[in-house]
């Protein structure tokens, strides 16, 4: 699920962030945005359009050669937004496919890789997005984060744990409802 993203993002610039405490601020927003950014192409192509499991690698590793050798706000923020959004569709192959309702209709494709042409399909290792286990991950993901950052960051992380394990607690009943409003229209 997004915030899971999101933590997986933030977990991965809270060491450096807990380095370099100057650049705390600018990797966590670019972490943050990150991780959230390839699920914009849920209104063009969903998990292809912004998502580059591959092509992605480069251009992280890249951004992050740049802060290594300039290390500034900016350079800082748009190697953790690299990073972010890098992982973020890696992770996606990881987990189910987008469908709403796996249970009944599961997908084969979890994300599209550019550089074969063709979509990556998913283990599921996760097996949905807002899976219990999905939630302990996101718990998991966040702790880092909560030790590393604090003020309003920290307090943006707590509010992504309640909402994690919110969206957890009601993802299967979220189905049936969609289908009754469906129904009533
Ligand atoms: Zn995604």
């Amino acid at each position: 699920m997004a915030t899971t993203h999101v933590f997986v993002a933030l977990a991965s610039v809270a060491p450096v962030a807990a380095a370099i405490p100057e650049l705390r601020v600018p990797l966590a927003v670019g972490a943050l945005l990150g991780g959230i950014a390839p699920d914009f192409d849920v209104v063009l192509e969903h998990r292809r359009t912004l998502h580059f499991p591959v092509c992605g690698l480069v251009v992280a590793a890249f951004a992050v050669g740049v802060a290594v050798v300039a290390p500034s706000t900016l350079t800082a923020a748009v190697a953790a937004f690299a990073v972010g959004a890098w992982l973020h569709a890696v992770s996606d192959a990881f987990g189910g496919g987008p469908e709403m309702d796996p249970w009944t209709d599961p997908s084969d494709r979890a994300v599209y890789n550019h550089v074969r042409g063709r979509w990556i399909r998913p283990r599921r290792w996760v097996r949905y997005d807002g899976a219990p286990e999905d939630a302990a991950l996101a718990v998991a993901l966040a702790a880092p984060s909560l030790v590393v950052f604090d003020g309003w960051l920290a307090a943006v992380v707590a509010a992504g744990v309640t909402i994690s394990l919110l969206y957890a607690l009601v993802r299967r009943r979220l189905v049936t409802w969609t289908a009754e409003c469906d129904r009533l229209e």
